[in-house]
C-alpha cells in the first residue's frame, strides 16, 4: 500500500475498484477535477460502487487524500491504457460552471504531489508527462481554468525538485501544558521559528522546517488573500482560527487532517493530528468555557466564540 508521504489522510475505495498495472510503472500524472464544489466528487470515488476511482484526491483546502494505492491502476480516465502507467488525481472545484476553478491551496498541493510522484518514480516533471483527462477522452475535464495551467504545474514541480525541496512532513511537536481549557496561539511572522511555524507550514502544505522564511511568508499571504483576510503575512488570531476548518466545515472526532494539530494545540491535547477521545473531551471543556454548546464539534459557533475570546 504505497502512498505519497505527503498525504494527510487515506481513504481507499470502500468497494474493490482498482486493477493491476499489468507490470507497468507510473511515468506521469493525469489530472481531473471533480466537476462539483461539494464533497460529492469524493463520495462517488471513495464511497460509491460506481466504477470510478482515483489514486489521489485534493480537497479545496489543500488536503491531500490517498485513495487507490499507487501500485494499482485506478479507474479514472476512461482509458485503462492511460491509467495503467499514470498516477491519477481528482481535485475539488472552488467554483462551478463555467469557470471550474480550484483553490490556490489545492493548486499548491497538486504541485507538491506531482513533484513528489516524479521524484519517487524517477521522472522529471514536464508538460510532456502531466496530462488532463481531456487528453484521453472527449471531456472538458479538468476544466478551462486548470487545463491551461498544467504547464505551470510542471514548471513549479520541476523547480521544487531542482531545489532539493523534498516536501517532507515532520511530526515532532512540542508538548503543550494543559492547565487551561484553551489558550491563544502565538503571533508568528517572518523570522519566527519553532513548532508553531511547523504547524503553519503543515497547514499550508509547504516544506516543514520550522523556519518562517520568505517562502512561508509568501504562502501565508497568498492563503490570507484567498480567505479574504488582510494579507499581512502575520499569523495571528484571525488566521489561526480560519485554519481550524474551512467555511462551514467542522472538526470532529475521527477527523485526521492538518487542521487537527492546530486545534489540539489550542486545547492542549497531544498534537498527533488525530481527533480522538481526549481531543473531544478537551473540546467540550473549552466549549463550556467559551460559552457555546459543548458538543465536542469545532464548527462556526466555536470558531467565532474562540476568536472573540482570543482578541
Ligand atoms: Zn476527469
Amino acid at each position: 500500500m504505497t502512498y505519497s508521504p505527503l498525504v494527510d489522510l487515506k481513504l481507499p475505495p470502500t468497494t474493490k475498484k482498482w486493477s493491476s498495472r499489468g507490470g507497468r510503472k507510473p511515468n506521469g500524472m493525469i489530472v481531473h477535477h471533480w466537476g462539483t464544489t461539494s464533497m460529492a466528487g469524493r463520495d462517488r470515488l471513495v464511497y460509491s460502487s460506481d466504477p470510478a476511482s482515483v489514486n489521489y484526491l485534493i480537497y479545496d483546502d489543500g488536503t491531500l487524500v490517498g485513495s487507490v494505492p499507487e501500485e494499482y491502476r485506478a479507474w479514472t480516465s476512461s482509458s485503462f491504457a492511460a491509467d495503467d502507467d499514470k498516477i491519477t488525481v481528482e481535485i475539488q472545484n472552488r467554483t462551478a460552471a463555467p469557470g471550474w476553478t480550484i483553490s490556490a491551496a489545492a493548486f499548491a498541493t497538486l504541485v507538491k504531489l506531482y513533484a513528489d510522484v516524479a521524484r519517487r518514480h524517477a521522472f522529471t516533471p514536464s508538460r510532456s508527462n502531466i496530462f488532463g483527462h481531456r487528453d484521453f477522452h472527449a471531456t472538458a475535464c479538468p476544466g478551462p481554468y486548470l487545463y491551461p495551467r498544467l504547464g505551470e504545474v510542471a514548471t513549479q514541480a520541476a523547480a521544487l525538485n531542482r531545489g532539493g525541496g523534498a516536501a517532507s512532513r515532520d511530526d515532532e511537536r512540542d508538548p503543550v501544558p494543559s492547565s487551561r481549557s484553551w489558550r491563544p496561539l502565538g503571533k508568528l511572522r517572518k523570522g519566527s521559528t519553532g513548532s508553531g511555524v511547523r504547524l503553519v507550514q503543515a497547514r499550508l502544505h509547504i516544506k516543514v522546517d520550522g523556519k518562517f522564511g520568505p517562502d512561508t511568508d509568501t504562502a501565508v499571504r497568498k492563503d490570507q488573500r484567498s480567505r479574504g483576510l488582510a494579507a499581512d503575512g502575520v499569523v495571528g488570531p484571525k488566521t489561526w482560527v480560519s485554519w481550524l476548518t474551512d467555511r462551514d466545515a467542522r472538526l470532529r472526532r475521527g477527523d485526521e487532517n492538518v487542521a487537527v494539530p492546530i486545534w489540539q494545540r489550542v486545547v492542549g491535547a497531544k498534537e498527533d493530528g488525530k481527533f480522538g477521545p481526549d481531543t473531544e473531551a478537551r473540546t467540550k471543556k473549552a466549549q463550556r468555557d467559551l460559552g457555546v454548546e459543548a458538543d465536542g464539534i469545532v464548527g462556526p459557533g466555536t470558531r467565532s466564540a474562540l476568536l472573540k475570546a482570543w482578541t
